[in-house]
């Protein structure tokens, strides 16, 4: 089993990732954190990946596509992967599709994490409050919102066209959305 999640920052979407990977027994792959090692770690794709994202802009789809790949190829992913982060861009959902055909490993079930703005802004404040982190305002939160739904609605239309996109409400407990979460994936 395959899972695609989708959801702005503050969604709860890592959270439940990781509920859901320890259920399925199957590996979360994080493309920002992958991102992340692949810097501290110097590797090429880290060195390579830097300067994007020290800039905040978007890593080349090659440098993700070939991380990615990679990750798939590992013996842990044979029973299926949860992926956070990652597909970004209809061109990385295609090429998600494509690496899951050839391997064979089949179904991918995509999850939209569906929380209102107001709700997020007042979750992700909360959070940088509890930080001690200053660096966060209502506004800024609303931009980083933005930059989210205009690269995901793409994937959103994407994967509602296919067939495989689940709208689960984050706004309940860590427990209810796990449930939904649960009855979506169907296993
Ligand atoms: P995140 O931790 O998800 O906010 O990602 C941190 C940074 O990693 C982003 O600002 C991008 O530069 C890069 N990044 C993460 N995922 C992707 C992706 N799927 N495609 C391109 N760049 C990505």
């Amino acid at each position: 089993m395959n899972v695609i999640l989708l959801g702005p920052p503050g969604s709860g979407k890592g959270t439940q990732g990781a509920i859901l990977a320890r259920r399925l027994k199957v590996p979360k792959i994080d493309m920002g954190e992958l991102l992340s090692d692949a810097v501290r770690r110097s590797t090429e794709a880290g060195r390579q990946a830097k300067e994007y994202m020290d800039g905040g802009s978007p890593v080349p789809d090659e440098i993700i596509l070939r991380l990615v790949e990679e990750q798939l190829a590992s013996a842990d992913a044979a029973q299926g992967v949860i992926l956070d982060g990652f597909p970004r861009s209809i061109r990385q959902a295609e090429a998600v599709d494509r690496m899951l055909a050839v391997d064979g490993m089949g179904a991918r079930v995509v999850l939209l994490f569906d929380v209102p703005e107001e709700e997020l802004v007042h979750r992700l404040l909360a959070k940088a409050s509890a930080e001690h982190r200053s660096d966060e305002s209502p506004e800024t939160i609303r931009r980083r919102l933005d930059a989210y739904r205009m690269s995901t609605a793409p994937l959103v239309g994407y994967y509602r066209e296919l067939g495989v996109l689940t709208i689960v409400s984050g706004t309940g407990t860590e427990d209810e959305v796990a449930e939904e979460v649960e009855r979506a994936v169907g296993e």
